[in-house]
């Protein structure tokens, strides 16, 4: 493609920083509306781009979804990439802001927030696409409460050499404890766990584990969830950083102290996201079908009157 591809496109202010680039906002001079412009960072601007990264990650282009940020178009000039998605206005970490801490959401904004989520987050598992790195700042809320997943699959399933910023720090917070012990075989329950933790603190207004460091991230888990035996979870003793030694043998604690405001349905379906086996933990499928979603809004339900 040409580089005056990006000619139409009148930058405007920064959104953000990604993982993998900076993210503009731009006005497409030809249809005056807004998108989001993501530059892709490059490992080696010499070596460019293999050409088969590119025809996966233009794959992503057809992945229409109503809680999927559109990817409008790539364009890919001069060893460069850029990416460029519908306009979502806020993120969801800047849409919590707006709630007082001690009153929480609504609990329907919750539920809705969250089906919608897994809606999304199904889709893409249908499509063989994991996330990896779900968090609220990744996930965007139009002007009329439409959540969207931003940064599925992009840079890490097509293999593109991106380039990661060495400052960043990598937030923890939604890693599932295999993955923080070692384990290399995650599949879709990855995003299962994140998606929960996300769910927690959507109803409490707080990360439900905010460690400061992988140990301290896995301490805090096991403290609420208590420390896994090979019993209950057998694969345990294969993962790279297990050694019993290091860590104090916690007893599970009761969920519902930590999310106070979540009901039995939605406490019982909190616990089945975060389960430490990820063998054990829900698939995106069945949470969709799971009774805390047996009310949902008419609007959030006529999202999906044309989604098969
Ligand atoms: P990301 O690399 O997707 O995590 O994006 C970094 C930040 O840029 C996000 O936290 C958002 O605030 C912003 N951003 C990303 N994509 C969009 C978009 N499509 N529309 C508006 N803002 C976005």
């Amino acid at each position: 493609m040409k580089s005056n591809k990006l000619e139409k496109y009148e930058k405007k202010e920064k959104l953000g920083e990604g993982t993998y680039g900076i993210v503009y906002k731009a006005l497409d001079r030809n249809t005056n509306e807004y998108v989001a412009l993501k530059k892709i960072r490059l490992e080696s601007e010499e070596e460019g781009i293999p050409s088969t990264a590119i025809r996966e990650i233009s794959l992503l282009k057809e992945l229409n979804h109503p809680n999927i940020v559109k990817l409008m178009e790539v364009v890919h000039s001069n060893k460069k990439l850029v990416l460029v998605f519908e306009y979502v206005e806020m993120d969801l970490k800047k849409f919590f802001a707006q709630f007082p801490k001690e009153k929480g959401m609504e609990p329907v904004i919750v539920k809705s927030f969250l089906y919608q989520l897994l809606r999304g987050i199904q889709a893409c598992h249908q499509q063989k696409i994991l996330h990896r790195d779900l968090k609220p700042q990744n996930l965007l809320v139009s002007k009329d409460g439409i959540l969207k997943l931003a940064d599925f699959g992009l840079a890490r399933a097509s293999g593109i050499p991106v380039k990661s910023f060495t400052h960043e720090v990598v937030t923890l917070w939604y890693r599932p404890p295999d993955v923080l012990l070692g384990s290399k075989n995650y599949n879709t329950s990855i995003d299962i766990w994140s998606v929960g933790c996300i769910f927690a603190e959507m109803s409490n207004l707080k990360p439900l584990f905010a460690g400061s460091n992988e140990t301290d991230q896995l301490k805090k888990i096991f403290r609420v969830l208590g420390t896994p035996t090979p019993i209950e979870y057998p694969k345990l003793n294969d993962l790279p950083s297990w050694k019993p030694e290091n860590f104090e043998q916690y007893q599970p604690d009761n969920l519902a102290k930590f999310c106070p405001r979540l009901d039995p349905d939605g406490l019982d379906l909190l616990i089945k996201m975060l389960k430490i086996n990820p063998d054990q933990r829900i698939t995106a499928k069945a949470a969709c079908d799971h009774p805390f979603f047996k009310e949902l809004p008419e609007q959030v339900k006529k999202l999906y009157v044309n989604v098969k």
